[in-house]
């Protein structure tokens, strides 16, 4: 019998929905995939070549728990000149993933019962990390007409005594929201009259921003000791298979997550680090010709969706995903399938249009879906085309 602790733990849907579609591939169906947050570039070639000599050179040893000390200076170096954040070395832990990053910081800070902010939509993980650890979500929801964003104002509203963590991401994991300078400065501000409380920083898509430009909370400095700066190499550089997250911190915190992660996973790859020390290095101007194929494809798909009766979009601002309102079509009905929820939306595309997506409410939100676009833009026309003439076949 597995653990009361697993069993509270759900299947991540981003995963599900992406193996649901890899064993239709297999068998034989012509399935798009628009399900699974992933770039679909190739790592830049200065970092594979960094990645080929720390192997010739024999990094094949264990590594210092939070990573060797030239990738940690390299991620301080970075901090600083994207950031504008000063961090010393030790307060910098990298990880298996950011996902790695967030689970150490929410084991090391969470106890049984503390409440956690979640601003939603938010990524799947977050709440089931939280839930791992015995804390208590304390959820806020936005909504399509709001940009699905939240103000300082809404989240001072839900900060109580055991108010321990708050999770923040910009740009979002599913609705591609980018919040501005001023909306941080203010949650930033009014998170100072708090002093207990501490606010997760995840910029894992701070390289995906379109015309809002990305600002780090961390910035404000009234509230820097407050901020868990977190990010990784997965989105911006294309490197989500190479498993590197970090966090800068506190000095106590980063020896928290220092603790567990000795006891976990030891350090994440010698030669990932090798890569990713490269990674650091590359002036983010280099990556502009990925944001702009981004964007174009951002606004591809926004008109071609803009097309299907019933479907609602915002302009998501960075990341690549839209999450768009279907819930005109709960009711609706074809063959065996009825649509009551977002899951039974996303199950009906997938069997009838052969297109993934994520169910909304798995983010936090029933009424929508999550299509990300870090596919080409000849699939994001077909995967539309396919969803509007299944759509199509909905009746009342
Ligand atoms: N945060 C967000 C918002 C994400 O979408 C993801 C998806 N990968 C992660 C963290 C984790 O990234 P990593 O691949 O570095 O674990
Ligand atoms: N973060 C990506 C997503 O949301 C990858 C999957 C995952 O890590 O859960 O699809």
């Amino acid at each position: 019998m597995i653990s009361n602790r697993l069993k509270k733990l759900s299947e991540s849907a981003t995963l599900e929905m992406a193996k649901k579609s890899r064993e239709l591939k297999a068998k034989g169906v012509d399935v798009i995939s628009l399900s699974l947050g992933e770039p679909d570039f190739n790592t830049p070639e200065k970092i594979k070549a960094a990645a080929k000599k720390a192997i010739n050179e024999n990094y094949s040893h264990y590594t210092p728990v939070p990573g060797l000390l030239e990738l940690r200076k390299s991620i301080v170096k970075k901090l600083k000149r994207d950031n504008k954040i000063d961090y010393h070395p030790n307060q910098i832990v990298t990880s298996t993933g950011a996902k790695q990053s967030i689970a150490n910081v929410c084991l090391s800070l969470i106890n049984p019962g503390d409440e956690v902010i979640l601003l939603a939509p938010y990524w799947v993980s977050y709440l089931e990390i939280i839930k791992f650890c015995d804390g208590k979500p304390v959820i806020i929801k936005s909504c399509l007409k709001n940009d699905f964003k939240i103000n300082a104002k809404d989240i001072e509203k839900n900060i109580t005594k055991k108010t321990k963590l708050i999770l923040f991401n910009s740009p979002c994991n599913p609705s591609g929201s980018v919040y501005s300078k001023k909306e941080i400065q203010e949650i930033g501000e009014m998170l100072s009259k708090y002093p207990n409380t501490y606010i997760i920083s995840d910029e894992i898509y701070e390289h995906i921003c379109f015309d809002t430009k990305h600002f780090s909370i961390g910035r404000v400095k009234k509230i820097k000791d407050q901020v868990i700066t977190i990010n990784g190499v997965s989105k911006g550089f294309a490197m989500t298979g190479w498993r590197l997250g970090y966090i800068g911190a506190a000095q106590w915190i980063a020896d928290a997550c220092n603790k567990i992660q000795g006891q976990f996973t030891s350090a994440t790859s010698s030669i990932t680090q090798k890569a990713v020390e490269a990674a650091m290095n590359i002036d983010p101007s280099e990556l502009n010709d990925m944001k702009q194929e981004f964007q174009e494809r951002r606004n591809l798909i926004i008109k071609l969706l803009n097309k299907i009766p019933g479907i609602i979009t915002n302009k998501p601002e960075g990341a690549f995903y839209i999450f768009c309102d279907i819930s005109s079509f709960f009711g609706k009905k074809y063959d065996k399938y009825i649509i009551n929820n977002s899951h039974d939306l996303s199950i009906f595309l997938l069997e009838i249009a052969n297109v993934a997506i994520v169910a909304g409410n798995a983010f936090g939100d029933e009424n929508c879906i999550r299509i990300s676009y870090a596919t080409n833009k000849v699939k994001i026309t077909e995967a539309v085309t396919r969803i509007e003439k299944a759509l199509n076949k909905l009746s009342n």
